[in-house]
Order: structure tokens, then sequence, then C-alpha cells
């Protein structure tokens, strides 16, 4: 089995039920088993200003589906959580990244990894801190470090 972690994030049509009814949706993906959950924490929007807060949280999947397979899966999953976007970084009812994937670095035209957005973000790296402490990012380091250096901090712990 290999380790996926994923970042869920949304802004609309109830928060909070949409993480929690997706994180459902990946413990009941093929070969796979959600195998930890942090806690939710509420951020800043990035980009426009002028939407929702946004609820986040980070998802430790153990699976056997490969990248783009899983890929394909986490889209099918924010598609049937009735995923609506209009502009880039808007709001959105689900977005669903993977972030890492064992120690593989790829790039691929559909898939990057580690996630490229991965060592800006508070909001994801708080909540991969949350369950792996001494989580390396494969060619960027420790994600403390990363943290460390993050200029922008909005998340909040929510529970
Ligand atoms: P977004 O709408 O911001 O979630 O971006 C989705 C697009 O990013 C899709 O076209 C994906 O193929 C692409 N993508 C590239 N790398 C990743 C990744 N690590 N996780 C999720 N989507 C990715």
């Amino acid at each position: 089995m290999s380790r996926a972690w994923i970042g869920l994030g949304s802004n609309l049509d109830r928060p909070r039920q949409q993480l929690e009814r997706a994180f459902q949706a990946l413990d009941t993906l093929p070969e796979s088993r959600l195998a930890a959950r942090s806690s939710l924490y509420r951020s800043a929007p990035m980009g426009p200003a002028d939407q929702p807060d946004y609820l986040n949280a980070v998802a430790l999947l153990e699976t056997a589906l490969e990248p783009l397979e899983l890929l394909d899966r986490l889209q099918a999953i924010e598609q049937a959580q009735g995923r609506k976007r209009e502009r880039h970084w808007g709001p959105r009812t689900l977005d669903l990244d993977l972030l890492l994937y064992d120690d593989l670095v790829m790039d691929h035209p559909r898939l990057r990894l580690p996630h490229p957005g991965i060592g800006q973000r508070d909001f994801v790296l708080i909540p991969l801190l949350e369950l792996a402490g001494e989580l390396e990012i494969p060619g960027w380091g420790r994600a403390s470090r990363l943290l460390a250096k993050c200029t922008s901090r909005t998340a909040r712990r929510i529970g």
C-alpha cells in the first residue's frame, strides 16, 4: 500500500458537511483505506477576497491505486459533490488536491507531485503537521521548516 496525503477545501454549500462527505467518499474508494484525518481549519480565501472563508483539512489514505488513477477518483468525488467554480481561485463546493504520494516526485501534465502549492499554504502544512510532525516533503525539506517560512498565516483550528 502507498501513503497518499490529500488536501480538502470547501467554502460553499455547507462546507463542514462537504468535508464530512468527502472523508466518507475517500474511505470507500477501492483498494483504499482512510488511515487518518486532521481536524478542520478555517482559513481566509486565496485570491479574490469577496468570497467566504474556507474550511480545510487533510486526509491520509492508504491505497493501492496508482497516482493518476487516484487523481481520477478525487476528481469524480469533486464532481459528485456538485463542484461549482466560475472563476480561478473562486469559491467551490469541494476541492481535493493530491498533496503527496509516498515520496514520489513527478511532473505530468495532469499531476504534479508534491503538489506545487504545498510549501506556501499554512492551511495545508498545519493539518499535515498535526498528523505527521516529522513529515518531509520530497525535494523541499521538512514541513515544519516550510511552515516557519510561510508569510501568510490565517488557518485556525475549529475542531
Ligand atoms: P484545481 O482546480 O486547482 O484543483 O486544479 C485542478 C487541476 O490541477 C487538474 O487539471 C489537475 O490535473 C491538476 N493537478 C496537477 N497536479 C495536481 C495535484 N497534485 N493534485 C490535484 N490536481 C492537480
